[in-house]
């Protein structure tokens, strides 16, 4: 029996881009070419199973996939309307397809917020979330469920407010509606289920975990160096954000000066280097972090 491990992945789509990407980084060489299902990544045992999104999670649970990549509304959804306790769960956040599932109505329409929507009809392709919503806040509605052009549906008469996908707001916009409640916030998830891997496929999802923490964690962080006046030593190196422990060190011929390098975990703003060179910090090199491991 293969022991690769198998990972699903959306083929096409808003998720699929950067879901490469982040493997790639990771190291993975693989190509997606043609309308396969199956990648095979050549320089380590797994294998990608490229299919649609709202497969994902149940792949994950039914065991033709050992893990997925997929939009936590996705999950949620899928969770919140499967017939039986789905196996899927979250085992880390990726930080990219970032949006928010929101309850949005034409500016002068009968729903101008939460509210307003008791007695009312909702429009959306998530009807679970949206049943989960209502029933938190007490709110009694009819929910239309629709595959798709969900922001058609007040302007043809078949809901009063719409419960969509919102990352700029631009499509809502263009079809006259607005967002007036945020009922989730998303992001791409790394998903896993409860089943025991055989050893050699958990030794690969382990490794792959740690390469993308590492991934993310880099994503963000910098490694920074400087020149500072000795006695702005203690101010400069409380201004580096999210670093522990820079190294300090002497500059030759120079008794009042030190350099200062460390790695910052955290976003460093124009704002950051403005204020050490207000300290006296000279010659600020900020260099980006292409890996990283502890
Ligand atoms: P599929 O053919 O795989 O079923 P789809 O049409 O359902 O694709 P996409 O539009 O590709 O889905 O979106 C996939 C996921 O990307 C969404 O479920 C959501 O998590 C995320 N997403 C949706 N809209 C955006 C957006 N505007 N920007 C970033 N991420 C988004
Ligand atoms: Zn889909």
């Amino acid at each position: 029996m293969s022991d690769r491990l198998r990972i699903a992945l959306q083929k096409k789509g808003r998720l699929a881009e950067d879901s490469f990407a982040l493997l790639k980084k990771c190291g993975l060489r693989f190509s997606i070419r043609g309308g396969g299902l199956l990648a095979r990544v050549k320089n380590m045992p797994i294998d990608l199973l490229l299919v649609r999104d709202d497969d994902i999670p149940s792949f994950v649970a039914n065991n033709a996939a050992d893990i997925g990549i997929v939009g936590e509304n996705v999950l949620v959804e899928e969770q919140l309307t499967a017939k039986s306790t789905l196996d899927a769960n979250i085992s880390m956040r990726l930080g990219f397809s970032r949006c928010k599932l929101c309850l949005a109505a034409s500016e002068t329409g009968p729903v101008q917020s939460a509210k307003d929507l008791q007695g009312t009809t909702i429009a959306t392709t998530y009807p679970g979330v949206t049943a989960r919503y209502l029933k938190e806040s007490g709110i009694t509605a009819k929910l239309v469920e629709m595959k798709g052009a969900v922001e058609l549906a007040p302007s043809i008469g078949i809901a009063e407010s719409i419960c969509d996908l919102v990352s700029s707001g631009a499509t809502l916009e263009a079809n006259g509606l607005a967002a007036f409640e945020t009922i989730l916030d998303s992001e791409a998830v790394l998903i896993g289920s409860g089943r025991e891997l055989s050893p050699e496929r958990a030794d690969t999802l382990d490794k792959l975990l740690n390469r993308i923490a590492g991934v993310l964690k880099s994503a963000d962080s910098k490694y920074i160096m400087l020149n500072a006046p000795k006695d702005a030593v203690g101010k400069i190196t409380s201004l580096l954000p999210g670093s522990d422990a820079p190294t300090i060190m002497p500059l030759a011929g120079q008794d009042d000066l030190v350099a200062i390098q460390a790695v910052c975990t955290e976003t460093v703003f124009w704002e950051t280097l403005e204020g050490l060179k207000a300290l006296g910090a000279r010659a600020i090199l900020v260099l980006p972090i292409e890996k990283m491991m502890s």
